[in-house]
């Protein structure tokens, strides 16, 4: 048996997984994002209680392992963050600990168990609060030990013309510090931005896809500006990766007609000719972060 988290900014999820299809979860605890010693205890306890023997403990975290110093950056768990969080647990739970990325564990669900399953590469998509991803090549993660392998949303390369109508759109400013990332301008802000840029208007994410959906002039602008900005980047991703599906998770990915014209539009710009969808709406839509870190974690029990 191996005990798996998903560790977010506001609850913990837990779960004792049998084999990686096989998880019986836990109630969700509250996330002690400044008190590194209440989140211990909070692992400890759920791991304590496991039925059966524990031979893993693995997490799906919204953070990345620092490839060169092993410690986490995580914006939204103070207590974590800095920290060389798979040395201190394995100390604290006396048991080996896998950590990976939310994204990435996603990208690991839907190679297993969603819409990837069958291929070879599969790079995984986020598209909701910010835009990330994970590359799973015949059944690994590209990067199981840690670093920023996937993160294809930062990064200054945002077109500044975009759209049918070829539309002037200003390279917006990243958290990360660059100006320009697809992380501005294609997450759920981002596709508000360019909606007040072009419109000058404060709609939610969520009433732009409404008003698009409706077929509503101004909407489909902004969606064909945004879709134009990300279609780009992805195909390149996909000639880079030889990625053969794409699935998509986060906010975004609930607008099936918005999935449909990335799709579309991604795959008029890949050399290879697609005859089927790439970019798909995610399938393993139950708890993929658990799914996804009860899959590292059984790979991490084959090789000990
Ligand atoms: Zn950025």
């Amino acid at each position: 048996m191996i005990v798996c988290f998903d560790i977010g900014g506001t609850a913990i999820k837990g779960a004792y997984a049998r084999a990686p299809g096989d998880i019986a979860q836990v109630p969700r605890v509250p996330t002690p994002t400044a008190d590194f010693e209440a989140f211990v205890a909070v692992l400890a306890r759920i791991v304590s209680e496991a039925p059966e023997p524990t031979k893993v403990v693995a997490l799906s975290i919204a953070g990345v392992v620092d490839p060169d110093t092993r410690c986490m950056i995580v914006a939204n768990i103070p207590c974590l963050h800095g920290i060389d969080l798979a040395t201190e647990l394995a100390a604290r739970l006396s048991l080996p600990v896998v950590i990976a990325n939310d994204a990435d564990c996603f990208a690991m669900a839907e190679a297993g168990f969603g819409i990837g399953r069958g291929h070879d590469v599969v790079f995984g998509i986020i598209l909701g609060s910010g835009v990330g991803g994970g590359l799973v090549v015949r059944g690994h993660l590209i990067n199981e030990d840690g670093g920023y392998a996937g993160e294809w949303g930062h990064g200054p390369v945002s077109a500044t013309r975009a759209g049918p109508l070829s539309r002037d759109v200003p390279r917006f400013a990243c958290g990360c510090g660059q100006t320009g990332c697809l992380d501005a301008a294609c997450s759920a802000r981002g596709l508000e931005r360019i909606d007040k840029h072009l419109h000058g208007r404060d709609l939610t994410s969520e009433q732009i896809i409404a008003e698009f959906e409706a077929g509503a002039s101004k909407a489909q602008e902004t969606i064909d500006v945004y879709v134009d900005i990300l279609s780009g980047p992805l195909a390149l991703l996909i000639n880079t990766t030889g990625a053969s599906v794409v699935p998509v998770g986060g906010g975004l990915s609930n607008a099936v007609p918005l999935i449909d014209l990335i799709d579309r539009e991604t795959r008029k710009k890949t050399l290879r000719r697609f005859k089927a969808p790439l970019v798909v709406p995610a399938a393993c839509r139950i708890e993929p972060g658990l799914i996804g870190s009860a899959i590292l974690g059984f790979q991490k029990v084959a090789r000990i």
